[in-house]
Parts: structure tokens; C-alpha cells; sequence
């Protein structure tokens, strides 16, 4: 298994969609063939469109907000006394997390398709309040599957979809939860796909959907490469770009640029939920080297049980409490491009605790895994290594879960 040069990563797999030969490919119904064709042959086609690339570009700049800004951590730096410490603050992005990026270019992509309706499927809630706003912007009708279980404990982000003019649309059967919720939304769409687009929210599902998610994201990468020489003239010598991962959209995106680089000067690390710590619920199938699965139309590593049943996961992270991975990630972790380790529930709620004590920054609880990291490793680094922390969520989301662990917040 070997990462090839000079092509972007979404584009590595073979000709039945799989990275590394197993990570992948696209497990859907015969009857969801020809919709998931139509879609690839319309993205490959958009993607070399230079009229569609400025549209993209035209909406990233004055829908989204990109460029977002990348920050010294001075305060923290000095804290901790060793490596410096960096922010790309991609939660100034409007809606306040990077999952707009796809949205919008699932949007983009549904309306050059000629379709009314946009659907998609939603598990904690973020992915379906950022495609409902996408869908508002760009005049579409927008439903979101999403289990029962899920929308009596995720209320704010129900009131945010239904508040953007979509239909929740409820699932009843199996667990009540994400994977019901995919299925069922795959469901619709095979009847409905004259008229209707399908998104997922991350770089997961069946491959057409991790390729547009990945594309979509990786404009973060790209925003930090000019940003960095920026900053620093040349390219440091020492570099370390440390995301959170759930499905691992951010990560991908704050990676993709870099994948090329030596991993000695620009070493990526990916950070999971490891959930509470007295609890064996986690939601890191990497780090804890899960065996692979098939979850969402895909292969790969998967919290499950010995009889492959996907297992309950636990975090107090609601983006990154997701039991399966996406496929480029398992390659990354194969081809030992990429380092995985998880962050428990403590280690971030810290970690959140000490950014926001010595930087004017608010980190959602799914960043604050990835500080964790980066605190736990800037002592011992050289002044002159550059930790950058990709803070892909705001913290304002967060509010009840910080009130109840801390009391008063800021
Ligand atoms: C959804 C979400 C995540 C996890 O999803 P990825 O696809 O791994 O990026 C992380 N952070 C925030 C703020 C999210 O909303």
C-alpha cells in the first residue's frame, strides 16, 4: 500500500472507488447505481469547469468568509514553553464549523443538476443545520433524515433545520441514530432522484460522497500553504498539523495540500474521541485499531463488537461521536503517512479550559481534542517546531455541556 505523488488524495483509489485496495469503495443498491453515476460523471466534469471553479470560488470568499485567519497562540506558547503554537481559526467560517464548505458545493453541484430538493442525512445535527442554511442560500428544499433517539437530545441544532425552512424528517427504525438515519436517506433518494440531491456531511459514504466532501475541505489546505509562506518567508524545517477527526472532513481538508511533503517536516496528526475516561465507549477507531467494517456504503475501521455489530460510541463531543472513520484516513494510517492518538473527554474539556484562559479563542469541544494534543507534546518540541491546530468549531455550541462541567462560563 503506497500514497502516490502529486495526486490529490481523492483521487488515489482504484476503479471500484477503493483506497489502498480496501478502504471504500461504494456499498449501495443496485437501484442507487445510476443516481451515484450520474453524480460522479456531473463532479468530474464540474471539477475541470473553470466557470464552476470561480463560482466556488465566489461563494467561499463571500458566502463562507474564507480566508480564515491563522493566529499566533502567543500566551499559550509561553505557557507551555516549548514549540510554538498556532490557530487556523476555521470556525470563523459562517455557521461557525467547516462542514459549509461542502454543503455549499453540494448546493452548487445540486443546482447545476437542475434539482429542486437537497436531502441528507444528520446524526448530532451539525451536518444537517449547515446544509439546511446552504440549501436556504441557494433557493432549495432541503430534508433532513435524522433518528428519533437523536432529535429529542439534539433540540437546538432540530430548531436551527426547521428555523432554515427545512423538514426533519423523523427514523424510527433500528437504533434510532445515524446509520438508521443514512439508510433511510438513501432510501428517499433512490425514489426521488429526478428531482432530488443527496449530500453526506463528511468525507465518509460511498465514494463519490468522500471525493465532493474532500474537494469541498480542501480549500482550508490551501488557504494555510499561502498562509504559512506568508507568515514565515519559507517553509519551516519542523511543522506539525494537528485536527480532531470524527468523519475526518477538517482533518482531510488541513492535510491535503501537505500529504506530498516529508512527513519529518510536515507530520500530520489526527486526533479521536477517546470518551470518558473511566468508560470503554470511545469513538477512535484508529487509534484503537478496530477491525474493518462496512458503515454508510463503506469499508473501514469501525467500533464494533466480535460479531461485527457496530458498537455504541461515547463522547462528549457530539461532531466526533461517529463509530466508523473515512476510507483516506485508513489509508493515511496504513501508509503510516499520518499518526492517529485520541483525546478523552477530561483531556479536552483541559484543554478547552486552558486555550480560553490564556487566548481569545473559543474552541468547540471537537478542537479542543486536538489542543489537547498539542499540549500534551509542545513542552518537549524545539522553539523553532510549529504546531498548528486547525480550531474547526466554535465553542458556542457548546455552552450547556461547559455550564454543566465548569459551572460559569466566559
Ligand atoms: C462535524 C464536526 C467535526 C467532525 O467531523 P469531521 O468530518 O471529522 O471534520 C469536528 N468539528 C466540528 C466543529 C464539527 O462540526
Amino acid at each position: 500500500m503506497k500514497l502516490k505523488k502529486r495526486i490529490p488524495l481523492i483521487d488515489q483509489h482504484d476503479k471500484n472507488g477503493f483506497w489502498g485496495g480496501k478502504f471504500g469503495g461504494s456499498f449501495i443498491p443496485e437501484t442507487l447505481k445510476k443516481p451515484v453515476e450520474d453524480l460522479t460523471n456531473l463532479f468530474e466534469k464540474l471539477r475541470k469547469d473553470k466557470k464552476f471553479i470561480s463560482q466556488r470560488d465566489y461563494y467561499f470568499k463571500n458566502y463562507i468568509g474564507s480566508p480564515t485567519s491563522l493566529i499566533k497562540l502567543e500566551k499559550l506558547t509561553k505557557h507551555l514553553g516549548g514549540a510554538q503554537i498556532w490557530a487556523k481559526v476555521v470556525s470563523e467560517a459562517n455557521g461557525g464549523a467547516h462542514k459549509i464548505y461542502n454543503a455549499t458545493v453540494h448546493c452548487l453541484i445540486a443546482k447545476r443538476a437542475g434539482k429542486k430538493y437537497i436531502v441528507g442525512d444528520t446524526g448530532a445535527g451539525y451536518a444537517g443545520k449547515m446544509l439546511s442554511m446552504a440549501a436556504k442560500k441557494f433557493g432549495l428544499k432541503c430534508k433532513i433524515f435524522m433518528g428519533l433517539k437523536d432529535i429529542k437530545r439534539q433540540k437546538p441544532n432540530c430548531d436551527a433545520i426547521r428555523k432554515n425552512g427545512a423538514e426533519i424528517i423523523p427514523v424510527y427504525s433500528g437504533s434510532q441514530t445515524l446509520v438508521d438515519a443514512v439508510s433511510e436517506c438513501m432510501r428517499y433518494w433512490v425514489s426521488n432522484c429526478d428531482t432530488t440531491a443527496m449530500a453526506v456531511g463528511s468525507t465518509v459514504g460511498p465514494n463519490i460522497f468522500v471525493k465532493i466532501c474532500g474537494w469541498s475541505t480542501a480549500q482550508i489546505s490551501r488557504e494555510l500553504k499561502f498562509q504559512i509562506k506568508e507568515n514565515f518567508g519559507k517553509f519551516p524545517k519542523k511543522i506539525k498539523l494537528i485536527n480532531c477527526v470524527g468523519g475526518g472532513s477538517s482533518a482531510y481538508g488541513f492535510w491535503s495540500e501537505f500529504i506530498d511533503y516529508n512527513k519529518k517536516q510536515i507530520e500530520l496528526i489526527g486526533v479521536e474521541a477517546g470518551g470518558p475516561k473511566k468508560s470503554k465507549l470511545h469513538a477512535a477507531p484508529l487509534t484503537f485499531g478496530s477491525k474493518l467494517g462496512i458503515l454508510h456504503g463503506a469499508a473501514s475501521y469501525v467500533c464494533q463488537n466480535s460479531d461485527g455489530q457496530i458498537n455504541e460510541t461515547e463522547s462528549i463531543s457530539a461532531g466526533l461521536d461517529y463509530p466508523g472513520v473515512s476510507p483516506m484516513h485508513c489509508f493515511l494510517k496504513e501508509t503510516k503517512r499520518a499518526r492517529y492518538t485520541c483525546a478523552s473527554d477530561e483531556e479536552a474539556l483541559m484543554a478547552y479550559k486552558l486555550v480560553t484562559k490564556f487566548e481569545k479563542l473559543n474552541p468547540s469541544l471537537e478542537p479542543s481534542h486536538a489542543f489537547a494534543e498539542a499540549i500534551k507534546i509542545a513542552p518537549r518540541l524545539s522553539k523553532d517546531t510549529i504546531i498548528i491546530v486547525n480550531s474547526c468549531g466554535d465553542a458556542k455550541k457548546d455552552r450547556d455541556i461547559l455550564k454543566k462541567r465548569f459551572g460559569k462560563i466566559k
